[in-house]
């Protein structure tokens, strides 16, 4: 396939690629890196030249911005191959603009489409090998932006490094999950950066997650300022089906707008299925967890796709979802995996060949 690189990338390569095609299925998500990555470097108000070299460690001073005032965003995408050999991105165009908002939102430079594009085409290109096609397996595609240069003055830093890695990975959660509605602790505020991918989200959150965690929970929904309306999950867009309604908390600036959520929410309505994006309330869900009205509830984002989640706890009463069959769930995440893997119709023109 042609590939259509305008711009000319310094490429350097593995001499000897690292990739073991025996054990490249099922692997932990995010642990394994592929034999090359992009980087290109920002100073002097410009972006210099992108390169392509074997991946390796940074060479960064200890004052680099980044470790002292968290300016970093980030991104997540899969690369699927399909039964033929081709390789395809689902709505990369997403991506590269919300990383562009994320950058701006952290006084970060916007990195060029076009760049992005070419940057990304040819590193699957060159490491197209290590994309597995197990079932559910995918490889994780990591492009970020750090602020790299040096000083430790408060202060937006002069120069930046993005970069994009890739990880092949297997699913990210076997199991249906079990969540904790938040009580206390906050992701976002009202004019904050809850809608950016920052760094700082994630880090922020870790710890409530890992209280979660010792209660036997996987993750926690985040809730508004009032501890009154669901969220999100953080890594994830949450939906709710009471009967047979979709329900999904509208995007703001405290809730990330996720791809998988759009997608979710475009192929439900084509599917016909009634879909309101509004406030959801905790009591209106715990209340239908109890009468019985609740069928559904999952998370749904790029690492996960779309997990079902079994039971939730509220100021300490656990609510249990019962399994029901033909679930929306499993319903969206076919329809989705099939376009994403070629193996549906693209209706939607959601597909990006790569190779
Ligand atoms: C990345 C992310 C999601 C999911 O977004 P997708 O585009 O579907 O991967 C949801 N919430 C938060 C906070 C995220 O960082």
């Amino acid at each position: 396939m042609k590939t259509d690189i305008t711009t000319q990338i310094k490429i350097e390569k593995v001499t000897e690629s690292k990739l073991d095609k025996a054990t490249l299925s099922n692997r932990k998500f995010g642990s394994t890196f592929t034999d090359h990555m992009f980087i290109c470097t920002y100073k002097n108000g410009a972006w210099q030249m992108p390169k392509i070299t074997p991946y390796q460690a940074l060479q960064l001073e200890p004052s680099a911005r980044v470790f002292h005032y968290g300016q970093a965003v980030f991104e997540g995408m899969k690369a699927y191959k399909d039964t033929d050999g081709h390789v395809w991105l689902f709505r990369p165009d997403e991506n590269q603009k919300r990383i562009n908002r994320s950058a701006k939102r952290l006084a970060m430079p916007e990195f060029p489409e076009e760049l992005f594009f070419e940057g990304l085409k040819t590193l699957l290109t060159i490491d197209a090998d290590w994309i597995p096609t197990a079932d559910g397996n995918s490889l994780y595609v990591r492009p970020f932006m750090i602020a790299s240069g040096n000083g430790i003055f408060a202060a937006p830093s002069e120069e930046y490094t993005f970069m994009i890695i890739c990880s092949p990975s297997g699913k990210y959660y076997t199991k249906d999950v079990g969540v904790v509605i938040a009580e206390y602790y906050s992701r976002a505020a009202n004019g904050g950066v809850g809608a950016a991918k920052a760094a700082g989200n994630y880090g922020a959150q870790f710890y409530p997650t890992q209280l979660a965690i010792e209660k036997g929970y996987q993750q926690v929904v985040w809730t508004d300022s009032t501890h009154e309306y669901l969220e999100e999950a953080g890594t994830m867009n949450v939906f709710f089906r009471i009967n047979d309604t979709l329900l999904t908390a509208p995007t703001s600036e405290r809730i990330l707008d996720g791809v998988t959520r759009k997608s979710i929410i475009t192929i439900a309505k084509n599917q016909g299925i009634k879909v309101e994006e509004r406030r959801i309330k905790i009591s209106e869900i715990k209340e239908a967890a109890t009468n019985g009205t609740l069928k559904e509830m999952f998370g749904a984002g790029t690492a996960a796709v779309i997990v079902p989640i079994s039971h939730f706890s509220h100021q300490n009463v656990d609510y249990e979802i019962p399994k029901i069959k033909n679930r929306y769930s499993e319903l969206f995440k076919k329809q989705l995996t099939d376009i994403q893997y070629n193996r549906a119709e693209d209706k939607f023109g959601w597909r990006y060949k790569v190779l």
